[in-house]
């Protein structure tokens, strides 16, 4: 007699031994409904983590994206930030129905057809930084474990030939007492009914149950095939997961991850098969899963049009604007992807960049032997970057929510802006502020610091062209040419041969041409000269100025990303600009009523009108109230106002 389950009754959470490192970490574990669960690793702090790969057939999409960018956070948090040993192993499906209609379209050997796609996803992989796993599995090389692995579940009775195909025995799996599926409850008690009544061979089909998967499948002519003890054919998709991760694992497994589209079936088969094959209870402790990306508020799909890969993406975004994008969405909720949320990304990413730029001038403008005894201030952001340690070390265990994460970071950031412009903090604290957010940032991916180490020495150089050029602004606006003279003729510029010619020549012409501008006593000229300086020579080496009072700054960035940013900016002031003709036409629509046609129209509001096409009664009939009078009148006097503008523009343009 079947016992009736609990939902998700079967799950044990691991047992804590003597040397169990526990960190406080709660995972949201699909194996007990997304119920939070204390993390404790199998063997102290090794982490055996096996995450499903992509199947490759086609380009990377930003739903790989999504999936492979949530993984990489997870893995860097649970290496970096909870110091867990991690090995991890991830799949390549290269032998799938997809992938043999594709190669035999392209007239290519399947091997030579998934070569060129799983190319495709690591380049994309790498451009948005995400790492390489430790362990590769492609399935192509596993076919004689897979083999194997199917015969042990075989002997253990819980699947059979069929046609020269294998197929997993649901009904005496369960009716052995095991649950299946797992993280489907209500599939399970379905399943444990029907398990009463007969099950016999279907005559018409190869499975004793519809519930029964391939396991291997006979092939067809035109597929790729291997031998086997049932045949030629080849394995199941759901099996090759189960072998490849218990071939580097073993059994059992701590973590196992993929996109929640995976859970049922290809993850509850998963299970099932490796449970089947070694005879045991759990073999995989804790299964998270990805949540579902849509575009636009629409499931991502090539008949859509709004299918969108990683590398066209990448066109428009930075890896970093990319990353940031998910990381400020919980891994596991549902995500909309949208332009306006890639606004929002972009928006945050300036303002780090900005951080780490204004923090670094920070710093090259203290000294350790200026005055170090803390005020107010400094007590007060130390006291912050204490509580913020504490509520991201709570928002981490919590499941990785880094959305918390970073909105922690945001305020800490802000407090930082406001005691740096106030120029009352020690640069000590300032230096800790900025470890600990570059440290987070590196848990997302994402590094600012490389960004500006990575920049050639140019600070020397730098700082004379900006005195140079602040003294020529401020001597122009006295008229003092003589001032600008001496300033572009007499210094000399110095520089060490490593730093960028470019730079150098831009230095030498903008000299040259204030030279000749304040000698022909050419005040806007010379202002021209210093604003292309900044927005032309400089900006197109990577170098921004910024102009304060009397002074300048400047900041160091990377070329390329420079370049996106001003094509970003081109591509929103066209939008901005197609939005402003579409509200301009709309309103020159309305202006070309006269005031007398503007009521006239709204016939279901209004009856009758006077001669000047003010409405005297309502649809109804009833005369308007003197309030009512008076709100047509305010109308038909702003309408009259647009009306003789639209009548007068007219005129002119004739
Ligand atoms: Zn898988």
């Amino acid at each position: 007699m079947q016992q009736t389950k609990l939902p998700f009754g079967h799950y044990k959470v691991p047992q804590v031994k003597e040397d169990s490192y526990i960190t406080g970490l709660k995972l949201a574990n699909s194996l007990k409904g997304s119920e939070l669960i204390p993390f404790i690793p199998i063997n102290g702090r090794q982490v055996n983590f096996y995450y499903c790969g992509p199947t490759v057939y086609s380009n990377s999409h930003l739903g790989h994206a999504r999936t492979y960018l949530g993984i990489d956070v997870i893995r860097r948090t649970l290496r970096d930030y909870f110091h867990y040993d991690l090995l991890s192993v991830m799949n390549i499906t290269d032998i799938d129905d997809k992938i043999i209609t594709g190669a035999n379209a392209a007239k290519q050997d399947f091997l030579e057809f998934t070569k060129i796609w799983e190319k495709d996803f690591f380049d994309a992989m790498e451009a948005l930084n995400i790492e390489l796993p430790d362990v590769i599995t492609r399935v192509s090389d596993y076919v004689p474990e897979i083999v194997t692995f199917i015969q042990k579940i075989i002997s253990n009775g819980y699947a059979y030939e069929s046609n020269g195909s294998v197929y997993f025995d649901v009904q005496k799996y369960i009716a052995d007492g095991h649950t299946y599926p797992k993280m489907r409850p209500e599939v399970n008690a379905e399943l444990l009914q029907e398990g009463e009544g007969e099950s016999q061979l279907n005559k018409q089909s190869e499975k004793k149950s519809p519930y029964d998967f391939a396991l291997w499948k006979s092939s067809k002519p035109e597929e790729p095939k291997w031998q086997s003890p049932w045949g030629e054919g080849r394995p199941g998709w759901h099996i090759e997961c189960s072998v490849m991760a218990s071939a580097i694992l073993g059994n059992p497994i701590d973590l196992h991850a993929g996109g929640i589209d995976l859970l049922f079936p290809h993850h509850d088969n998963s299970l099932a098969q490796a449970e089947a094959c070694f005879n045991c209870e759990q073999w995989i402790n804790y299964f998270i899963h990805l949540g579902h990306l849509n575009i636009a508020d629409r499931k991502m799909s090539k008949s859509l049009k709004n299918f969108m890969t990683i590398e066209e993406v990448l066109k428009r975004y930075t890896p970093r604007q990319v990353r940031l994008n998910f990381a400020i969405h919980q891994y596991d909720a549902p995500q909309n992807y949208s332009e306006e949320q890639m606004e929002q990304a972009i928006a945050k990413d300036k303002s780090y960049q900005e951080f780490f730029q204004n923090t670094k001038i920070y710093l090259r403008e203290s000294q350790v032997t200026d005055a170090q005894k803390w005020t107010e201030n400094d007590f007060q952001l130390s006291a912050l970057l204490r509580s913020t340690k504490q509520i991201i070390h709570q928002a981490l265990i919590n499941n990785f929510d880094f959305p918390t994460v970073v909105d922690a970071t945001d305020k800490l950031i802000n407090q930082v802006n406001i005691q740096i412009a106030s120029k009352n903090v020690r640069a000590p604290l300032i230096n800790s502020v900025i470890n600990y957010v570059n440290f987070i940032f590196g848990l997302l991916g994402i590094n600012y610091q490389t960004l500006l180490s990575n920049q050639i020495d140019i600070q020397p150089l730098m700082e004379q062209v900006c005195s140079i050029r602040d003294k020529v602004k401020v001597a122009a606006k006295n008229n003092d040419f003589e001032s600008i003279i001496n300033a572009v003729t007499q210094k000399q510029i110095q520089y060490e041969k490593n730093i960028s010619n470019y730079l150098v020549d831009a230095i030498n012409q903008f000299q040259q041409e204030v030279l000749i501008a304040s000698q022909n006593k050419n005040k806007q000229q010379i202002f021209q000269i210093c604003d292309k300086l900044r927005d032309q020579q400089l900006f197109d080496l990577g170098i921004k100025i910024e102009d304060k009072d009397q002074s300048s700054i400047w900041k160091q960035y990377d070329i390329q990303e420079l370049k996106l940013e001003k094509l970003q900016q081109q591509i929103l002031l066209q939008q901005k600009e197609q939005q402003r003709k579409k509200e301009e036409l709309e309103k020159l629509e309305k202006a070309k009523l006269s005031p007398k046609e503007f009521f006239s129209q709204q016939t279901d509001k209004y009856l009758e009108f006077d001669e000047s096409g003010l409405p005297i009664k309502d649809k109804d009939g009833n005369e308007l109230s003197k309030k009512q009078k008076k709100v047509v009148q305010e109308l038909w006097e702003k309408q009259n106002k647009l009306y003789t503008q639209y009548l007068e523009q007219q005129k002119q343009q004739q």
